[in-house]
């Protein structure tokens, strides 16, 4: 009991006051777990009727919260009847069976409470996104582990098995009720650690995509890129496999922004973004360095690879319009390319190096009157494409 209440007490502490925060509402499942336990410990100072009832419905009403929590969390509507028919169901029981039938109340309760585990289930196991963190496993496997406790009990009122005949011999300390019991709150604990631990995994998650992705276009920021280039560059280093660098610029792009706006320039920057993005490889990395300046990094390939993909995302460039949804828009990119071949003594300089000739390579291109590509190779060779 005193666990559930300090639980309860701190998760209210840290959601007071935001709103849809699922913690709160799990604090509000934990409070009302810790309520039902004081009326079961209380059995016999205060009339029967209370120490039976009433438990009952707050553990069923408990577990319709933890379900709604998870539904708030998911960011899902939470489906009144799932939370609210097991509530229902469970008065009605109380109210239809005979006071002394405990033995029906244990069965019938513990199916109603054994199909609210199967219901947060459900909902879990189709939460892919949080299935790929730990907590989620501890919150699952925690709510999978209190089934059978649920099924020992139900068995045991149902066949008799454990004398159920007075309210005292149904919390009686018999081995089976000890096991139950002891389940029911180990598992139960654990199953809460697994939720806020899930919310802060997935905290976590929104922080770090927060600290590696551009808001605007969607792909990784500068940060992000160059933690990316500079594990890229070693392991090519390592592997001796050619890595290619290219550096894109919108050109003229403030005439975009002059023309038609600041909006429909962040259009065509998402759009670009979004071609760029389509046209690489899976283990090819887009980043946006600057405001309308793109790197794309191309593990294992050479200058011809390197070239035959830059152009293509030049024409693909040119030959769509861009911020469709406001304007029809075309736009034009020039590009530097780089490459630090499958075995260069001089690579071992750093990605830097490689990052200053794909930018006086794009500044060629610009030079050279934009809409091309421009290869420069540590300053060894210059190729050039229409
Ligand atoms: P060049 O062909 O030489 O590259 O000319 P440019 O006009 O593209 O280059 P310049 O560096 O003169 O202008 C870049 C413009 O990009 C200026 C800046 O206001 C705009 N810009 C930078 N970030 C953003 C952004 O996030 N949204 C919008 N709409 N514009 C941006
Ligand atoms: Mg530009
Ligand atoms: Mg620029």
């Amino acid at each position: 009991m005193l666990i559930s209440a300090m639980m309860a007490l701190s998760l209210a502490v840290v959601s007071w006051g935001r709103e849809h925060d699922s913690l709160k509402k799990w604090a509000g499942a934990l409070a009302l777990e810790s309520v039902a336990f004081l009326l079961i410990d209380a059995r016999g100072t205060i009339p029967d009727g209370i120490s039976i009832v009433f438990p009952a419905v707050l553990t069923v009403a408990a577990q319709a919260l933890k379900l709604a929590a998870i539904y708030e969390y998911r960011d899902l509507p939470w489906p009144r009847w799932q939370c609210l028919l097991p509530v229902g169901l469970v008065i009605l029981i109380f109210i239809a069976l005979p006071y002394d039938d405990f033995r029906g109340r244990l069965v019938y309760g513990s199916l109603i409470y054994g199909a609210q585990m199967l219901l947060i289930l459900q909902i879990l196991r189709s939460d892919t996104e949080s299935r790929a963190g730990r907590a989620w496993w501890l919150l699952f496997g925690a709510t999978l582990a209190i089934l059978p406790f649920v099924a020992m009990r139900a068995i045991a009122a149902f066949f008799r098995l454990v004398e159920f005949a007075t309210i005292e011999s149904s919390v009686a300390p018999n081995p089976v009720q000890m096991a139950i019991f002891i389940g029911f709150i180990a598992f139960g604990i654990l199953g809460s650690l697994g939720f806020i631990l899930m919310v802060k995994e997935r905290a976590d998650r929104v922080i770090r995509s927060l600290a590696m992705i551009d808001s605007l276009t969607g792909v990784f920021n500068r940060r992000a890129f160059m933690e990316r280039a500079d594990k890229e560059y070693a392991i090519a280093q390592r592997n001796k496999t050619p890595l290619a660098l290219l550096m894109i610029d919108i050109d003229f792009f403030k005439r975009i922004n002059d023309q038609f706006g600041h909006p429909t320039g962040d259009d065509v920057l998402t759009d670009v973004a979004h071609l760029l993005e389509s046209r690489l490889r899976k283990q090819d990395t887009l980043g946006r360095y600057g405001g309308e300046e793109f790197c794309v990094l191309l593990p294992a390939t050479d200058d011809a690879g390197a070239m035959a993909v830059a152009e293509t995302l030049r024409h693909t460039v040119e030959n769509t319009p861009l911020a469709t949804e406001r304007k029809s828009i075309s736009a034009t990119v020039s590009i530097g390319v780089t490459v630090c071949p499958a075995s260069c003594d001089s690579c071992n300089i750093g990605f830097g190096k490689l990052l200053e000739d794909a930018d006086a390579a794009l500044y060629q291109a610009k030079h050279d009157g934009r809409n091309r590509t421009v290869m420069l190779q540590f300053g060894c060779r210059n190729t050039a494409a229409a």
